[in-house]
């Protein structure tokens, strides 16, 4: 069933503080819904003119009085007005820009609710937009992944995502779908007949079109998640490498602990940092050993399924250890085993190996991998560790086509989903099976492309994207 509408409908009134909690200059208040212009009225004086009515004022318009509550004035405010369906969530609107304190939004928000609004949920704002047909799903998940980015790349595909382009694409394929999907069905009704609305062998160079770009979306994905999650970044070795010592230098903060004990870093860290317009998503692991301690075993089995997720592994060595360049059975080995990542290895404590060139060089032929000497401690050669790591995804993280590029899971998934459903539809076809079962195919891909704009989703789907809201938006 659509959840969408196209006449705005008000539902009850929310209020809401839309920036964030704390001292500041000002402080933004938005209420809407029904009658929220007859609850402003009830509480606001416009300075200067004692009969003046809120609720009959223009939208877009800014007034500026004060608020007044039972015990007397709350708060000198500006009040912008916004009629529906020209506003944010297409219904009555009202902000209230307040002094920014905590105390003062408090009675601004009691006073608001003891004149008719309840609290906002978490993304109540946007999800009423998405309601009333002014924004698409798609688009409303932008808004939160715009306000989320960390990165400069993260942002510019949010924006990019928030103005449409990925939606415009999805709706010309699902228009195309549903063309291909009403010939068959109109076949159907007609079946008695035996008639053909549309060629076969044109239905299917229709289909293997809408394939290949549905895949061009699909494949599109792996630098999506780059952009907007961040290269996944794990550092592993030996305890006592360096490993939390490194991450400190990369994040410029005292984020992990650093001890001299091994196995302190008992379950792992999650960090980002931007480097050059790249955003690396840090993962410090525990120590790969055989743990003695249980919460460290679990720790451990917890690095590994981090390194199998991994698209960059930095593996650190002690060069001030000799052992330590036995490592390189062990480096080659994960080289072998994660495919699918890159691999750098990190030889750490230069300052306190007499003979480090030599031992790097020997590295580097014994593992066949990219070898950076660094010392975290001290902060040298980190310049050269970024660029390597830089260089590493070069390609990966760069926009192939910067307008229409999958970066959620969840679109993902759909699109994946969509794409089967469209390849089954051609192996029918190619098996001369019946128009009811090829039909059958192409109404799913249709739901699944519905459902990443949200023409068709389930209000499950719709509270996990809001909730990862903040209240206000
Ligand atoms: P982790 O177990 O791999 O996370 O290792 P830590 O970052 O906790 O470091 C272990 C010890 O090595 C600490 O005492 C660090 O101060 C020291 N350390 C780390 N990097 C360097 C380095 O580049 N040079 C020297 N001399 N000591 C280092």
């Amino acid at each position: 069933m659509p959840l969408q509408t196209s006449q705005p409908v008000q539902e009850d009134p929310i209020a809401a503080i839309a920036t964030p909690l704390g001292v500041g200059a000002l402080a933004v208040i938005r209420i809407s819904g029904s009658g929220v212009l007859d609850i402003a009225q009830g509480l606001f004086r416009k300075s200067g003119h004692f009969d003046f009515q809120l609720r009959e004022s223009k939208g877009f318009t800014a007034h500026f009085g004060r608020v007044y509550d039972r015990d007397g004035l709350v708060d000198e405010v500006i009040a912008l007005v916004f009629r529906s369906p020209n506003s944010y969530t297409r219904e009555d609107m009202v902000e209230f820009s307040c002094h920014g304190g905590p105390v003062v939004v408090r009675h601004m928000l009691q006073a608001l609710y003891e004149a008719g609004c309840r609290p906002a949920e978490p993304g109540e704002f946007t999800r009423r937009a998405f309601i009333n047909g002014r924004i698409d799903l798609l688009q409303a998940e932008a808004i939160g992944e715009m306000i989320h980015a960390r990165s400069e790349s993260a942002y510019r595909t949010a924006v990019n995502q928030m103005q449409g382009n990925l939606s415009m694409k999805l709706e010309q394929l699902r228009q195309r779908l549903l063309e291909s999907c009403a010939m068959l069905e109109l076949e159907l009704d007609f079946s008695e007949e035996d008639v053909e609305f549309q060629s076969r062998g044109e239905l299917r160079e229709q289909l293997m079109q809408l394939q290949a770009e549905v895949q061009k979306l699909v494949d599109s994905y792996q630098h999506g998640r780059l952009l907007s999650e961040g290269v996944a970044t794990v550092i592993v070795g030996k305890p006592n490498a360096g490993k939390s010592t490194l991450l400190n230098t990369l994040l410029g903060e005292e984020r992990a602990i650093v001890s001299h004990m091994p196995g302190t870093t008992r379950d792992y860290i999650e960090e980002c940092f931007v480097h050059e317009k790249t955003m690396f998503r840090l993962t410090d692991t525990a120590g790969l050993r055989e743990a003695a301690e249980e919460i460290e075993r679990e720790g451990v089995g917890r690095s590994y399924k981090k390194i199998g997720e991994a698209d960059l592994i930095l593996y650190m060595l002690d060069l001030s250890q000799p052992e330590s360049l036995k490592e390189s059975e062990v480096i080659r080995e994960f080289r072998e085993t994660y495919t699918h990542a890159k691999l750098i290895v990190i030889a750490n404590k230069t300052d306190l190996a007499s003979d480090s060139e030599e031992r790097l060089q020997q590295l580097r032929e014994e593992t066949g991998c990219d070898v950076a000497g660094i010392s975290a401690k001290q902060g040298e050669g980190i310049d050269g560790l970024l660029r390597l790591m830089s260089s590493m995804v070069e390609g990966l993280d760069k926009l192939h086509d910067a307008s229409v590029l999958v970066t959620s899971l969840r679109h993902y998934v759909s699109l994946r989903n969509a794409g089967d459903a469209v390849r089954n539809a051609l192996e029918l076809l190619g098996a001369y099976a019946g128009t009811e079962l090829i039909a059958f195919e192409l109404r799913s891909a249709l739901d699944y492309v519905g459902e990443i704009t949200g023409k068709v989703v389930s209000e499950e789907v719709l509270n996990v994207i809001f909730d990862r809201f903040c209240v206000g938006k």
